[in-house]
């Protein structure tokens, strides 16, 4: 027979034992849960700060730590929000470097990247609190003016200028550095964003061509411009391409004995209904693109090719040809000449190089350093349009030139103008002394031919003597010329009428 003994035991005894069994169970699954938790969020926090960090980054340019161009697409959003709910104006104002690369060129990456550190501080310290500024790219800066009207961006584009006034330290080096400004408004000159960056980049371009460190505010007129240069650029270089050129010579005599001593070489577009386009048309434009490298290079080449046949018949002859501030700049330049003469089979004592004041006297030291390359190679250097620059006397002296040419517009004054004789009589004494012969452009009347022999000036260049000619009429000249003897202080043989 079973017996049964029921015991009664107490719930709270039931509970106790379960929870004494089941305890470190629950203990290690919520010390899991705790560390599990833990871990989770820490990861998640981690996530979170890496990706804000990266949104940020993307939103930052690296080199100067300013907003970049997509943080600048949201900012102007904005503004233009603002400014279309509250009716007011808000600008942009488009800030470039002028001739950033030759600084890149010159002194090479890292000092570019720390001059463009500089700007941006500059450009900082000229604006004010909820002004924006952002680097677009290259030396690109863009400055967004929320609430701005027309007088006050004005105001704070000539304020930019200004900060610009003083050179920029730049490790050892003082850099002279000037901005082109361009300035659009919202919403007269565009109700989007597309549209007031295309503006205030035209404007811009406007700024470099007035000659640069300038602002310039957009207007309808200047967008057809900006096309029209567009247009020539991009036919130059089809032309470039082609070799759609020729050159003139427009000879250069000696004044006492009458002869011709050399001529200078004078760049002609040859269109496309073979009508020839002066240089100013285009020169400007090959300059800012870039394209006179090229230009320079196919003008040195028929240099060469010309003279390799006109030497034997006119010994003695020498030729100019006309160097662009890029293309003295281009740290390339003398290896360049260099290189072609060598492939012409030629040596340099017969060519000029020509280049203006302002290039030679813009960063003097570097321009005398590239002189002093071409001297060493036998080139002969000439000062184009003298007297429009600012030469410091100093430097005048150490400059390794051996011509002085005065420009066409003391000389146009000579025989009328009292300043301009006393401009010209002081040229000549300088040239004089400083042991470098002096040439006179633009002579256009016998008078002013005279006048000019009378003072002391050795070499005369202009319509009166000889407008810019063909090769074959230069030739058929300068051999005439070759095969007379001296007749006399200032007396002609010929006068031409050219292209
Ligand atoms: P530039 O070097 O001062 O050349 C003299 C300019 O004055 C030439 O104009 C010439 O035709 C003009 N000229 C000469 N005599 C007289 C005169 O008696 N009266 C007047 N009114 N003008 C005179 P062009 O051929 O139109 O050239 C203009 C400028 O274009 C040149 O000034 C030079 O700076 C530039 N240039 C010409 N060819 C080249 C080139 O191959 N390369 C570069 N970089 N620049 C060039
Ligand atoms: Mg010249
Ligand atoms: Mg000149």
């Amino acid at each position: 027979m079973d017996i049964y003994a029921y015991v009664s035991v107490p719930a709270t005894y039931v509970w106790q034992r379960w929870w004494r069994q089941n305890m470190p169970v629950f203990a290690a699954f919520a010390v899991f849960l705790g560390i599990f938790s833990m871990i989770a969020y820490w990861v998640a926090q981690r996530e979170r700060s890496h990706s804000r960090e990266l949104i940020s980054q993307a939103r930052r340019d690296s080199l100067t730590g300013l907003p970049n161009r997509m943080a600048v697409e949201e900012m102007l959003e904005w503004c233009i929000r603002m400014a279309r709910t509250m009716r007011h104006q808000c600008a942009v104002l488009f800030v470039d470097i002028d001739r950033f690369k030759d600084v890149n060129d010159s002194y090479g990456h890292d000092v570019g990247d720390q001059l463009l550190r500089k700007v941006a501080k500059v450009i900082q310290g000229s604006l004010r609190d909820g002004n924006f500024l952002s680097r677009l790219g290259g030396d690109e800066f863009l400055v967004i003016l929320p609430a701005c009207d027309q007088e006050t961006a004005i105001l704070i584009s000539k304020r930019l200028l200004d900060a610009f006034r003083e050179p920029l330290r730049v490790g050892e080096r003082q850099l002279a550095v000037t901005p082109s400004i361009g300035v659009a408004l919202f919403p007269e000159h565009g109700e989007d964003i597309r549209t007031l960056l295309k503006h205030a980049d035209t404007a811009m371009y406007e700024a470099k061509r007035l000659g640069r460190n300038a602002f310039s505010l957009y207007m309808d007129q200047l967008g057809e411009r900006v096309r029209h240069r567009v247009q020539i650029e991009q036919e130059l270089r089809e032309a470039i391409k082609r070799g759609s050129f020729q050159l003139a010579y427009q000879p250069v005599v000696d004044m006492y004995s009458g002869r011709l001593a050399g001529g200078e070489a004078l760049i002609r577009w040859v269109g496309q209904d073979g009508e020839l386009i002066m240089p100013e048309a285009f020169i400007d434009i090959a300059e800012d693109s870039g394209l006179i490298c090229q230009l320079g290079e196919w003008v040195l080449r028929s240099l060469c090719s010309h003279m390799a046949e006109w030497r034997k018949a006119v010994p003695g002859l020498w030729l100019a040809m006309n160097v662009s501030p890029r293309q003295f700049r281009d740290p390339a330049f003398v290896a360049k000449i260099e290189g072609i003469l060598q492939e012409a089979g030629m040596d340099a004592t017969w060519l000029v190089v020509e280049i203006t004041e302002t290039t030679a006297m813009d960063d003097p030291e570097a321009s005398m350093a590239i002189m002093a390359r071409l001297r060493a190679m036998g080139i002969r250097i000439a000062i184009d349009d003298f007297g429009t620059g600012h030469s410091s006397l100093g430097y005048l002296k150490r400059i390794p030139a051996d011509k002085i040419k005065i420009d066409k517009s003391f000389v146009s004054g000579i025989d009328v103008n009292v300043d301009d004789t006393g401009i010209v009589q002081t040229i000549l004494a300088l040239s004089a002394m400083l042991q470098k012969a002096a040439v006179a452009e633009g002579i256009e009347t016998e008078a002013q031919f005279n006048a000019l022999r009378d003072l002391g000036c050795e070499y005369a260049q202009g319509y009166w003597i000889s407008k810019p000619v063909t090769p074959q009429e230069f030739l058929s000249m300068a051999a005439r010329h070759a095969a007379l003897v001296s007749c006399g202080p200032g007396r002609f043989y010929e006068r031409q009428v050219g292209v």
